[in-house]
């Protein structure tokens, strides 16, 4: 992990090269190389540049081989959990005070939806500003995907590197009719609909807008979509599983349409200290092995998290630690993966979810000793 880091910190660093052009009068500088007298001088220059190429393709297999995994940890584990704990993989939100009770874990997790939609302030009362073109990155089988779409009658596309998620989620869309019936009708269809007026198979087409929803496999870090097509931008526990966290966000923010809510809910690690250039040694050795389990690359803060999204000129950025209230979802998965149904489950599956499995006492430990924080950022693109 530790190399995955440092692999990571070096891509940065080359992408902002890129970004900020400092990378161009060093290619320059080699295609005028026959011309410049001093050879020293040019293999100065094509070292770097050869040790720049490593160092981008070391990256490029580390987070190969990150994805590769995180692909075949939910192909694996997907199953087991919708068997257990049903079509949302992420935590529920159990408010001190709230009337969900502890043992209703899917109403916990839609509480977890609907406070993430208040938090960014969606304006659930008013149904004309409600998001009509939806974005679910790392979508898992596609729980929030289905519910927002049938809550908004929107359109939804969700995104995840499983292909095994991918088909169950299609396949769950299609059994509640929310399918998207009109994705093979191409553009150019369209236009000779319009010409012929054929409404017939005209409308298929213009009911997009209304429940459909549908999934691919692709990387939230290099989305397929074009820029600022969506008016919300939603990532419920995906972020921990991304190596360039400015990279996905700046993904994030590239899909959303001016005046777009992007919603983060995502695992952190406590904001460092003033005087503190990086965790502890014991914490960073407690989320190693939690990367490890999970498939997870360096972890960063809510604080760093803000700080991209201030970067990238977003607006009304909110970030808020719900820690406190998701402190009964682990010990209630490790409840029932200890049930027989849970046990006979996990040892039907394979080692990485058994591992998956082991990890979680790890999570419950670094939420109690402040290590972990369950956050929520949310901001708006500009119009
Ligand atoms: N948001 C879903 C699933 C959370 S599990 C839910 O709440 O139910 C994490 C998801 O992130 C998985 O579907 C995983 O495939 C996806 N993911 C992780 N890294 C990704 C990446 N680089 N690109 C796309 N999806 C990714």
């Amino acid at each position: 992990m530790a190399l995955l880091a440092t692999a990571t910190v070096a891509f940065k660093t080359i992408n902002t090269q890129i970004r900020n052009r400092s990378f161009l009068p060093l290619q320059k500088h080699l295609s005028l190389s026959s011309s410049l007298s001093s050879f020293s001088f040019f293999r100065t220059v094509s070292g770097r540049a050869m040790e720049l190429e490593r160092k981008n393709s070391t990256v490029i297999d580390e987070n190969g081989v990150l994805k590769k995994g995180i692909a075949e940890f939910y192909d694996e584990s997907s199953a087991i959990w919708e068997d257990i704990w049903g079509d949302h993989m992420h935590h529920g939100f159990y408010p001190p005070d709230s009337t969900v009770s502890l043992s209703d874990h899917r109403a916990a997790q839609i509480q977890m939806i609907e406070q993430a939609l208040r938090f960014a302030s969606i304006p659930l009362e008013d149904e004309r500003k409600w998001p009509k073109k939806i974005v679910d990155v790392g979508c898992g089988i596609g729980g929030s995907s289905r519910y927002l779409t049938q809550k908004f009658g929107a359109t939804a596309v969700g995104i995840t590197l499983s292909p095994v998620q991918v088909q169950r989620a299609n396949a769950l869309a299609a059994a509640q009719g929310l399918a998207n019936k009109c994705i093979a009708v191409a553009l150019q269809d369209l236009v000779w609909f319009e010409i012929l007026n054929l409404e017939l198979f005209r409308r298929p087409f213009c009911e997009m807008g209304t429940g459909q929803v549908s999934f691919q496999v692709a990387d939230a870090l290099d989305q397929p979509f074009p820029d600022g097509q969506f008016d919300l931008v939603w990532s419920m526990e995906s972020g921990e599983h991304m190596p360039d966290k400015a990279k996905f966000v700046s993904e994030l923010a590239r899909v959303a349409a001016p005046g777009a809510t992007i919603i983060i809910v995502t695992w952190c690690h406590r904001d460092l200290g003033p005087d503190e250039e990086s965790l502890k040694p014991w914490e960073e050795k407690h989320l190693k092995k939690i990367c490890d389990a999970f498939y997870l690359p360096a972890w960063c803060s809510t604080a760093d998290y803000v700080r991209l999204l201030e970067s990238l000129s977003l607006q009304d950025i909110k970030s808020e630690d719900w820690s406190p209230y998701v402190a009964p979802f682990w010990p209630a998965v490790i409840r029932s993966a200890l049930s027989w149904k849970g046990l006979t489950s996990l040892l039907r599956s394979g080692l990485k979810t058994i591992k998956g499995a082991l990890a979680m006492p790890l999570m419950i430990e670094g939420f109690k000793k402040d290590l972990i924080k369950f956050a929520i950022i949310t901001c708006r693109k500009p119009e």
